[in-house]
């Protein structure tokens, strides 16, 4: 069996809701945010590296370091100011966010290197997005902080901070939102700054006729807007919904989405884990269905991206099924 499930769900939801904060505080930290170009030009910054940090040392804090980590961030990745310099104000960013710890560059260096699983189908494994929609966080948009956990190569857990993102749509953004949900115990949502009693999330249902809410990235780089357009158009009326982040996932999993699609323009792109473990617990605690873009279940078993062009299709199973009824669907793990 494995160790996750050993865990009791109020261990696991306060271990979950204490890295996500460890990372937002991290982030917070870091200030005014300047972007680090990586090899793939994609941005980065020391929020990112710092944030990653923070919340492997809060999981090995409370798991032991024996857990298996994959984490978008590697010290590989420290851009043309060069490792040295980077990783000295990674050191900065950490000792400014919690002045009990001492980090030290190679501290920094080791706590990286521990979230480098290359993922897999069997097991426990913790997937960390410490700035999820870097390019969000840069333009003043939305941006996340995503901690999942996949058991077996299936999302089991996962928590989403969204310092941004009020807790509702008609709520001041000041507290931030942080949601999360553990697998047949529901999705809640809690402000991520400042103490409240975790309120449920459901996802709005749908009716065939009715309006469609489609969220979606803000980035045409990211996911392709006119295909989206096209394959939810023909269920209903679709008004558009551009958002950074796996906020997108706490939008459809409290009503205020109705689906979320993403379609990458790369037709060899293999989302990434840590993009969508979090989100897709989450999203079907609230009473969503997820799958790839063709309906076949998403496959979080192949390491640490997903099936090359799959894409991620997730919504209201009345929604979910008017979209894709009569589809073929390629069956979990397909090579073709
Ligand atoms: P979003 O904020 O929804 O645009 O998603 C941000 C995520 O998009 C980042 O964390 C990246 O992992 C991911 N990403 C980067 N390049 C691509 C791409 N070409 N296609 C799909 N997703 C991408
Ligand atoms: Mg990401």
């Amino acid at each position: 069996m494995s160790e996750a499930i050993d865990i009791d769900s109020a261990s696991l939801a306060s271990i979950l809701q204490e890295a996500v904060r460890a990372g937002a505080d991290a982030v917070h930290a870091a200030g005014s945010p300047k972007a680090i170009q990586k090899s793939d030009s994609s941005p980065v910054t020391l929020a990112d590296f710092a944030g990653q940090c923070a919340i492997t040392e809060s999981l090995v804090r409370r798991l032991g370091s024996a857990i298996r980590i994959a984490g978008e961030e590697s010290a590989d990745e420290t851009g043309a100011a060069g490792e040295e310099e980077t990783l000295h104000g990674v050191t900065e960013v950490l000792n400014r966010a919690d002045t009990k710890m001492q980090w030290t560059i190679e501290r920094v260096r080791s706590t990286l290197a521990m979230s480098r699983d290359a993922g897999g189908a069997v097991g426990s494994l913790w997937t960390i997005d410490p700035i999820d929609g870097t390019k969000g966080y840069l333009r003043g948009g939305q941006f996340a902080i995503a901690v999942g956990l996949l058991v077996d190569g299936a999302p089991f857990a996962g928590a989403i901070g969204c310092p941004r993102l009020g807790l509702s749509s008609a709520a001041a953004d000041s507290q931030g939102t942080l949601a999360f949900a553990i697998r047949g115990r529901g999705a809640w949502q809690v402000p991520l700054k400042g103490a409240a009693a975790p309120t449920q999330m459901r996802a709005r249902s749908w009716s065939p006729g009715g309006a469609i809410r489609l969220a979606e990235s803000v980035e045409a780089a990211h996911s392709a807007h006119d295909r989206a357009l096209a394959m939810i158009s023909p269920a209903g009326s679709v008004t558009c919904l551009p958002m950074d982040s796996q906020a997108k996932y706490v939008l459809l999993a409290r009503g205020d989405a109705d689906c979320f699609v993403r379609l990458s323009p790369k037709p060899d792109y293999g989302e990434k884990i840590w993009d969508h473990a979090a989100g897709v617990v989450i999203a079907q605690e609230a009473g969503c269905a997820a799958s790839d873009a063709s309906g076949a279940p998403l496959d979080f078993r192949r390491g640490r991206s997903m099936h090359p062009g799959a894409g991620v299709f997730c919504a209201h199973p009345a929604l979910h099924s008017a979209v894709l009824g009569g589809r073929p669907q390629r069956p979990a793990g397909g090579t073709s």
